[in-house]
């Protein structure tokens, strides 16, 4: 083991792009003790706190506003409807969507896969097509897309990392040719912070003429995302991930593919004309918004949203590298750590094991010394068996952590290996 020295040195104040005091201010979650700790929040991954402007977004909507949308003549619902709408075009916005019929609202990533999984694969997909998706991807674009190889015969094909953890691009490029009906990836893994070349991958789907699906979760919260620049076909992100609720995120679609599919779930808001003989549906974006949406949540999401794009999409990513730098340094620096995923191009996520400790251990002395990080599989088995581990303890970053924090992170690992060796 490594002496407990500091191996980074804090960025000298008034260095650091963002005002990581100020954000901080914004998160009250953040200013607690755990275990008679200062809590070191590093589980953004899972899911990231909220700032005050969202919170109270959010309460204001729920105790003046409360109305349902889209269907009332007072003057409520024309509020609800109006930042609803609102939020929607934010979103548009933020992703660099054209138009904001775009944007499907969905529970959240889970959700937007599942409903081009349901309303165009398991519909328009059949024995002779293919899915190619890689070996990094969260269980949520793997299995939506072995029921649809269950229901259709359409076969699935898994493109390898390397040992890195980075996709191997010309797998990719081999795997796609004529059968290829979709090339669907994860824009950064959740398990090893790989940012995915999704511009390429775009690319070598529309080439064989197939169709692109990202799955932002995790890219969303800390870098610039445009779906025009991408070009991809499909884009699914959660919004608790970037500050916002749960239970609420949103599937951009390309307008004449929305168009083309058949609904995803049936019944209020998604039809033009019902009677019992026939049932016509409605327009884009309510065709795939069956039912009483989250309206609350995407109202808190819109203010996410512009709580990220008022900071500056650039500055957060130079935030983040800066702090997950320091992180890998700190990490590397001690002998029993190993850090899994190594890609050249990483974003925010922090995988490491320690020698002949679980990681569950290693997750609760970091909890005793007020460091929250994850310990499982993160919902990417077959990235465990890549590496051959069954979990890993998972330090993810956001916004509003510090340098500093890094060295209370490095400190409890060092507690918990003199624990458990
Ligand atoms: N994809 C990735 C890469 C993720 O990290 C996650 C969440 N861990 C998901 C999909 C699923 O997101 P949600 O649970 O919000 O639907």
């Amino acid at each position: 083991m490594s002496g407990s020295g500091s191996v980074v040195e804090p960025p000298p104040p008034g260095s650091s792009p963002l005002d990581v005091d100020e954000i901080r201010a914004e998160f009250p979650a953040l200013d607690q003790q755990v275990h008679g700790r200062d809590l070191v929040y590093l589980d953004n991954a899972a899911t990231a706190h909220k700032p005050n402007r969202v919170i109270d977004a959010v309460r204001e909507h729920d105790r003046a506003t409360n109305a349902n949308v889209h269907r009332g003549v007072h003057a409520l619902s024309q509020r609800a409807t109006d930042a609803f709408e609102e939020a929607r075009d934010t979103t548009r916005a933020f992703l660099g969507a054209e138009d904001p019929e775009e944007i499907i609202w969905t529970r959240g990533t889970t959700e937007a896969i599942n409903l081009v999984a349901d309303a165009w694969a398991r519909r328009e997909l059949g024995p002779d097509d293919e899915i190619v998706l890689t070996e990094l991807e969260h269980h949520s674009n793997i299995v939506p897309w072995q029921r649809v190889r269950e229901e259709t015969g359409a076969r699935l094909r898994v493109v390898p990392i390397d040992d890195d953890g980075a996709v191997e691009m010309d797998a990719l490029e081999d795997a796609v040719g004529p059968d290829t009906a979709l090339v669907t990836l994860a824009h950064v893994s959740n398990a090893l912070g790989t940012v995915n070349d999704v511009h390429a991958a775009t690319e070598i789907a529309h080439d064989a003429d197939a169709l692109a699906l990202v799955d932002g979760a995790q890219a969303v919260p800390h870098m610039d995302v445009d779906v025009q620049d991408i070009g991809c076909d499909f884009y699914a992100f959660s919004g608790h991930k970037v500050y916002g609720p749960t239970g609420i995120g949103a599937l951009y679609g390309r307008r004449e593919l929305l168009e083309e599919m058949q609904p995803y779930q049936a019944g209020g808001e998604m039809i033009r004309q019902v009677t019992f003989e026939e049932t016509t549906y409605a327009c884009l974006p309510a065709k795939f918004e069956a039912g009483t949406p989250n309206i609350t949540g995407a109202v808190g999401l819109g203010h996410a949203l512009d709580f990220v794009t008022d900071h500056g999409r650039d500055s957060i990513r130079a935030h983040e590298d800066r702090v997950l730098s320091a992180a890998t340094e700190r990490l590397a620096a001690i002998d029993e750590v190993e850090i899994l995923g190594t890609a050249e191009d990483k974003a925010s996520v922090l995988s490491f094991v320690i020698e002949d400790v679980h990681p569950h251990d290693v997750g609760t002395v970091l909890d005793r010394e007020g460091v929250a990080i994850r310990a499982g599989h993160h919902c990417t088995q077959p990235v465990m068996d890549k590496f051959g581990v069954a979990a890993t303890c998972r330090a993810s970053f956001a916004m509003y952590n510090t340098v500093e924090e890094t060295e209370a992170l490095a400190d409890a690992v060092r507690e918990a290996i003199e624990i458990f060796h």
